[in-house]
């Protein structure tokens, strides 16, 4: 699965140079040259990990970083800052409004490539589903990939589990059906047929799944989120 990174920033040299690195290590980018964009795309593409420079026109770095880090929707995404050698005291800044990490410019793509690895591993290891996930009447035991509601087995096709793992993976968080199709699916398709190979899934999962099935909550012309809360 192509980890998807968000490259938040103004000068077009930078993204560019960023786009064309991180493409080559096999990296999904996008990118947006302000803060405001950032926040919208954001919840609509979920990345994997924020690059984000600092000084913006508009919201600045700064700004972005602590909305993103109070949202309960985003604050699991990591943030490396791009910040320039005049600017070492914000990076401190930077890191206590919760950024992962920073990157001085002029940095190399190579020593900014090893941050990004490094960052997405430890949040990798800090967001591990753990082996049996149990909420309310629902058991999901992922390295034997069986579900039970109420101590009765619940027998789930694999596409069905491997969005129930997707939607219970991300704690909470809304995915779009544009997501769950790249990274469930996998392939392309006309934008209805997307939509609804998604939907029916959701659908026959909630069947299955009884009581517990008012969990998956539908997100109005988005996509899905986990209720774990009762
Ligand atoms: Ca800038």
């Amino acid at each position: 699965m192509k980890e998807k990174i968000l490259i938040v920033e103004d000068e077009k040299d930078i993204v560019k140079m960023l786009e064309y690195n991180l493409k080559k290590e096999g990296f999904q980018v996008t990118s947006c040259r302000d803060g405001e964009d950032a926040l919208d795309l954001v919840l609509r593409e979920v990345p994997d990990l924020i690059i984000l420079d600092l000084m913006l026109p508009g919201l600045d770095g700064l700004e972005v970083c602590k909305i993103l880090k109070k949202e309960s929707k985003t604050s699991l995404i990591p943030i490396i800052m791009l910040t320039a050698k005049s600017q070492e005291s914000d990076k401190v800044i930077g890191l206590t409004m919760g950024a992962d990490d920073y990157v001085t410019k002029p940095f190399s793509p190579r020593e900014l490539v090893a941050r990004i690895k490094a960052v997405l591993r430890r949040a990798d290891d800090k967001n591990k589903t753990p082996e049996i996930l149990k909420v309310g009447e629902l058991c999901v035991d992922f390295a034997k990939i069986s579900v039970s509601v109420k101590n009765k087995p619940v027998e789930l096709t694999a596409k069905e589990f491997e969005l129930l793992k997707m939607l219970l993976k991300v704690k909470g968080r809304m995915l779009s059906r544009d997501y769950l199709l790249d990274n469930i699916w996998g392939y392309d398709h006309a934008m209805e047929i997307q939509t609804r190979t998604v939907d029916v899934h959701i659908r026959t999962l909630r069947k299955k799944l009884k009581s517990e099935a008012r969990r998956i909550i539908t997100v109005k012309n988005y996509g899905y989120r986990f209720e774990s809360e009762d």
